[in-house]
C-alpha cells in the first residue's frame, strides 16, 4: 500500500494568549496526552493559512489548506459554494448569497449573528418556508434552502445576468477581492444597506433584489407565531436573514486528483465543506453529527482503506473562540484528544502520515477570526529527523523546522515530507 495522509483541520484552532488560562492558549493550556503522543513524532511551522494580513472566512480558507490559490476576484463567492453544498440548482449568472438567521432590534442593529445559535432545525425550516410562501421579488424568482441551525443559502434569478459585485448586508464580514474577511469584533454591528459596487445595471440589480429579499423576509418574520412563541420563551427572535458572500458563476477548478495525484476522501458537516467537496473532487463521507469524534475517527481509518488522502475538518473549537470561551475551548481540544486523536494516534504504526492544524484563528479575547498564523503539525512514524518538541501548541509551532509556510503549501509539505 502506498503512503496514506491524514489531514486533520481544527477550525479555528489558532488563538492567543488569554487570561482565564493564565495567559495560555487554549491549546497550551489544554491536557492533550494523544496530541502530545503524535507531535513527539512530528515537525511543526506556523502557517498563514490565505495571506498575511488576511482574517479569512473558513471556506477561502479551507481552499487555500487544500492548496488552491485565487488571484484577485478569482475566488467564486462562498454563497455559490454554499448553495452547491446545498444541492440548490445555480448556474452562471444566478446570484448565490450565504445567510444567517439573525437578530435585530428595530433600529436595525444587531443583537445576536445567530440568533443566539439555539434556533432548531423545525423552527428554521418553517421560517424558511413561510418567507418561500410569502415573499414576491419584483421580475426575480428566489430559491432559499435551510442548510443547518441559523444557516441559509440564496438564490436569486432574473431573466439577465446578475452581478455579484455587491456588498453584504451582513456586518461582521466584508468582500475582499471576492473572498470574505472578518472585520474587527470591536465595532457596533448593523444590519446594512447592499449597495452595488460598480455602475453596472447587473450589480444594481442586484442589489435592490438583495434589499427587496431582506425588508420582505423581515416582514414576514417578525410577525411569524415562531418568534411570537420564542419572545415569550425570553428567547432571541429570528427576525432578519444576514446575506453575505454572493456569487455568480460555477466555479472552474482543478480536482485534487488532477493536482496531487492523489485519491482524496473528505468527513465534513457543514454545506459550506460539502460544497467544497463537490468542486474539488473528494468523496464525501458522512459521520455523525459534529461532535460525534469517536465516529469520525473510525470513519476516517476506514476511508483510509481506499483513499490516499482523507481530510477531517473538526468545527468544535471555533464556535468558543467566537463565543469568548476560553475555558471552553481548552476543554473542546481536549475533548477531540481524548475521542479523536485517541483512536488516530496508532495510525501511524500502519505508515500513515497525520497532518494536524487550523483553518484560521479565532482568538478568544477578539471573538473573531484573525490573520495570526496557525500551528502546524506534521508527524510520521519514519520521521528521520523530528523537532523534539512534546506538545502541539503556537509556543511550539514557532520553533519548529518548517518555518512559517502560506497555506496552498502545506499539503505539497506534507507530501514531500512523507516521500522523502
Ligand atoms: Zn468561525
Amino acid at each position: 500500500m502506498s503512503k496514506r495522509l491524514l489531514y486533520v483541520l481544527l477550525d479555528g484552532i489558532g488563538d492567543l494568549p488569554h487570561p482565564d488560562l493564565n495567559y495560555l492558549t487554549p491549546l497550551e493550556a489544554a491536557y492533550t496526552p494523544n496530541l502530545d503522543a503524535i507531535a513527539r513524532k512530528g515537525r511543526m511551522g506556523m502557517v498563514y493559512t490565505v495571506g498575511k494580513k488576511i482574517a479569512p472566512e473558513s471556506d477561502i480558507a479551507v481552499f487555500s489548506m487544500l492548496g488552491y490559490r485565487f488571484d484577485d476576484n478569482e475566488y467564486v463567492g462562498r454563497g455559490i459554494i454554499e448553495a452547491i453544498g446545498a444541492d440548490m440548482d445555480v448556474r452562471d449568472g444566478d446570484l448565490a448569497l450565504r445567510g444567517n438567521f439573525a437578530t435585530i432590534d428595530s433600529e436595525g442593529n444587531v443583537i445576536d449573528r445567530r440568533v443566539g445559535r439555539n434556533l432548531s432545525d423545525g423552527e428554521a425550516s418553517e421560517l424558511v418556508k413561510a418567507i418561500i410562501d410569502d415573499v414576491k421579488l419584483t421580475d426575480a424568482t428566489f430559491e432559499l434552502v435551510h442548510t443547518k441551525g441559523h444557516r441559509v443559502a440564496l438564490r436569486i434569478r432574473t431573466e439577465t445576468h446578475l452581478s455579484s459585485e455587491i456588498t453584504n448586508t451582513d456586518p461582521a464580514y466584508e468582500r475582499h477581492k471576492g473572498m470574505g474577511v472578518a472585520k474587527s469584533s470591536d465595532i457596533k454591528l448593523r444590519l446594512a444597506e447592499c449597495k452595488a459596487l460598480s455602475d453596472d445595471a447587473a450589480a444594481l440589480t442586484a442589489a435592490r433584489l438583495v434589499n427587496e429579499f431582506t425588508s420582505k423576509s423581515i416582514a414576514v418574520l417578525s410577525k411569524h407565531r415562531i418568534n411570537t412563541r420564542r419572545k415569550s420563551m425570553g428567547m432571541l427572535e429570528a427576525n432578519c436573514i444576514l446575506l453575505r458572500d454572493a456569487g455568480n458563476r460555477l466555479p472552474d477548478v482543478r480536482t485534487l486528483l488532477d493536482i496531487y495525484g492523489l485519491r482524496f476522501a473528505c468527513i465534513v458537516d457543514m454545506p459550506v465543506e460539502q460544497g467544497i467537496a463537490k468542486v474539488t473532487g473528494m468523496h464525501a463521507f458522512k459521520a455523525g453529527n459534529m461532535n460525534d469524534y469517536e465516529l469520525k475517527a473510525t470513519t476516517a481509518l476506514k476511508a483510509l482503506e481506499h483513499y490516499d488522502c482523507v481530510y477531517v475538518h473538526l468545527k468544535g473549537p471555533d464556535e468558543f473562540g467566537h463565543d469568548g470561551d476560553a475555558r471552553g475551548k481548552k476543554v473542546s481540544v481536549e475533548d477531540i484528544d481524548r475521542r479523536f486523536f485517541h483512536i488516530i494516534k496508532d495510525a501511524m504504526d500502519e505508515g500513515i502520515c497525520i497532518v494536524v492544524t487550523g483553518d484560521h484563528s479565532t482568538p478568544c479575547i477578539k471573538r473573531a477570526h484573525t490573520p495570526d498564523p496557525v500551528p502546524l503539525l506534521i508527524a510520521q512514524n519514519q520521521n528521520r529527523e523530528n523537532d523534539g518538541l512534546n506538545r502541539f501548541t503556537e509556543h511550539n509551532a514557532r520553533k519548529g523546522s518548517i518555518g512559517y509556510i502560506m497555506g496552498y503549501d502545506v499539503l505539497n509539505t506534507a507530501i514531500s515530507m512523507m516521500n522523502g
